[in-house]
């Protein structure tokens, strides 16, 4: 399983830009000792703030197509909806932000985000609040300090998921240093969950459990419905057991035996997590006319998808063909949801 390390990526990239900013930027002021501590601490702030919106907002997307379509998930559970983060997980360099602005502490869980219609925003529940105990036993809040790590805040959340497979949870919740219990009642979604990845590549991945976007790719959707058509194709490679298909566009390798081979079912997998991903999607309340345009503006941020994709992972159909492949698709929903039929392909 992968990691979600990705805010050490961050800090990096934000430690070159500011270093570079601090020792070429400014040579007619001379910068005093505090305004240069304090640049770096800012320039945190603002990164820390765009990287927790942008998980929010694919939050809210993935939560409702999870609710809305648990009943073609093949693996369901209850789920209280919350997407959740720790002090721990931030390098030294964000972690003071990320106590200061979300009210975090080691790796005690904090919500980051309660999407609508979730149990845990039907609880209350809003991002800054702290999990500090389930029923009256507390959380593990870690050793403090150190270097970051996802694996303390991980230990937390198996454990608030063991709970929620139970049915409804007693926690005890910190808001602005004031503690107060908060009962939530998980309700049946899909299993998967999601997770933004800092990288500068337009990726998007399902390993069967978690949905992978990079950050790069989910800037492509230009609205909610585009962003949900990137997100529902995923989750129908998950409903139809794919297993691994990673997304990866833009790579060209070699066709070999192998490969050829595999051409037929990896383009058969694609066209079908497309037509199933639309299905998803509008059953979610989306726009499947609307979402589609993602497609557009895919193939305008990667001119390459226009043509067919060869990678070492398979072949994928190019965005006209996927266009052309996918208007029937929209009639036929249209017509169903027109007649009351059920929505399924
Ligand atoms: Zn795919």
């Amino acid at each position: 399983m992968m990691r979600p390390l990705r805010r050490i990526e961050a800090l990096l990239a934000l430690c070159l830009t500011t270093s570079a900013a601090v020792g070429c930027g400014h040579t007619a002021i001379s910068p005093t000792v505090e305004q240069a501590q304090k640049l770096p601490a800012d320039a945190a702030a603002s990164r820390l703030t765009a990287l927790i919106a942008k998980d929010q907002r694919v939050a809210e997307i993935a939560w409702r197509l999870a609710l809305s379509n648990a009943d073609l998930c093949p693996v369901t559970r209850l789920r209280a909806g919350w997407v959740l983060q720790s002090a721990g997980q931030y390098s030294t360099e964000l972690r003071p932000v990320a106590e200061r602005q979300y009210g975090l502490q080691g790796d005690l869980p904090g919500i980051l985000s309660a999407p609508l219609n979730s149990p845990a925003r039907a609880a209350g529940l809003r991002p800054g609040d702290l999990i500090l105990a389930i029923e009256g036993e507390p959380l593990n809040s870690g050793a403090g300090g150190g270097r970051e790590s996802y694996d303390g805040l991980q230990a937390n959340i198996d454990r608030l998921n063991s709970a929620a497979v139970m049915g409804p949870m007693s926690l005890t919740v910190r808001r602005n240093g004031t503690e107060r219990a908060v009962a939530v009642m998980p309700v049946q979604a899909c299993a998967y969950v999601t997770q933004v990845e800092v990288r500068d590549d337009l990726r998007a991945l399902s390993d069967g459990r978690t949905i992978f976007l990079s950050a790069r790719i989910v800037d492509v959707a230009q609205d909610d419905h585009q962003l949900a058509f990137l997100l529902a194709h995923e989750l129908a490679h998950a409903v139809l057991e794919h297993a691994t298909v990673p997304d990866v566009q833009g790579e060209r390798g070699a066709l070999n035996t192998s490969l050829s081979l595999r051409r037929g079912l990896s383009s058969r997998a694609e066209s079908d997590a497309d037509t199933l991903g639309l299905y998803l999607l509008t059953r979610a309340g989306f726009d499947p006319r609307l979402a589609m345009q993602f497609l557009n503006a895919y193939a305008a941020t990667a001119p390459g998808a226009r043509y067919p994709q060869i990678n070492l992972r398979g072949v994928y159909p190019s965005i006209p063909d996927r266009h052309r492949a996918l208007e029937p698709v929209v009639s036929e929903i249209i017509d169903k949801q027109a007649s009351g039929m059920p929505l399924i392909p």
